[in-house]
């Protein structure tokens, strides 16, 4: 086994600019010209990133429609001594984009997986958006539907943490309007627009303004957005908490409902229990 392993070439994750090529870092060019093979989320996006540094590697199509046959493929390469790197369209592989199936698979057969670091809409929007950043929610995409949208915010409403939102170009208004319902427009918000691109705009201002403020003009609505909204105010979280205690204790003991409780709503348990006794 060991024989095997120290003969197996090695995955590389590699973050590529998410507008601005000059974010492009000499480690991710170096890496993508020395491996045998790059796995892209579409080559002809990344056939251009490699013809702009004059990187010659072969390339794989590696994207949510072939990953479940291609994984297999690319960790026999692994496994028979090629070094694979893995991209996306843009930013961080695995952020809201394909890979985590490859990666997991390379773990599980004991192959080294190195990471190249470099560009992410997300930590690029929160390192700018002056909200609370020591903790924060990662959401990504929100489903497409409406009533399944309201939902998971439904679920997230409590949350004290900033969350972080991916958005696809078509649908940031109806996204905008059930934050603002769902949420509540009086939360302070940030808009981040086209980052590391000409146009980058960051807008900073509560839910209900960012969504006038998109809605005014066509040219706010272009591009993309990753939007950041403030997470609950510690009353709020836990008022809406007190509630979801009462009703699971109609039924539960007084430490299973705060546990459950302190679960679903993300108001640390103690807390809970505590109100409980008051
Ligand atoms: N893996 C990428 C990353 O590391 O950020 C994210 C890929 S996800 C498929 C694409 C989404 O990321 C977009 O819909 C948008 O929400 C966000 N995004 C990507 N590039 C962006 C940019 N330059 N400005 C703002 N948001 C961006």
């Amino acid at each position: 086994m060991d024989d095997v392993r120290g003969k197996a070439g090695t995955l590389y994750v590699v973050a590529t600019p998410i507008g601005n090529l000059a974010d492009m870092s000499h480690r991710a060019t170096s890496t993508l010209q020395c491996v045998d093979l790059i796995a892209a989320e579409d080559t002809r996006q990344t056939g251009r990133l490699c013809s702009h540094f004059s990187i010659d590697t072969p390339m794989a199509a590696y994207h949510e429609h072939n990953e479940v046959q291609q994984t297999p493929v690319l960790l026999d390469r692994l496994l028979k001594g090629d070094d694979v790197a893995l991209v996306s369209d843009a930013g961080s592989p695995l952020i809201s984009d394909p890979g985590y199936r490859l990666v997991a698979a390379a773990r599980d057969a004991l192959l080294t997986v190195v990471p190249i670091p470099g560009p992410c809409a997300a930590i690029a929007a929160i390192s700018v958006a002056g909200l609370a950043c020591h903790h924060f929610h990662f959401e990504g995409f929100l489903p497409g539907k409406s009533g399944t949208r309201r939902n998971r915010l439904q679920k997230l409403r409590a949350m004290p943490d900033t969350l972080i939102f991916y958005e696809s170009i078509h649908r940031h208004e109806d996204m905008l309007q059930d934050l603002c319902e769902v949420l509540g427009g009086e939360r302070r918000a940030v808009l981040a627009r086209e980052l590391t691109k000409l146009h980058e705009t960051i807008y900073r201002n509560t839910l209900q303004e960012i969504r006038e403020w998109v809605a005014a003009n066509p040219h706010r609505q272009k591009g993309e957005f990753v939007i950041l909204v403030e997470g609950a105010a510690e009353g709020e979280a836990d008022a809406r908490a007190e509630h979801v205690l009462e009703l699971l204790s109609e039924q539960l003991s007084p430490g299973q409902a705060a546990e459950l409780a302190a679960k679903i709503t993300g108001v640390p348990r103690n807390r809970l229990y505590k109100s409980k006794l008051r």
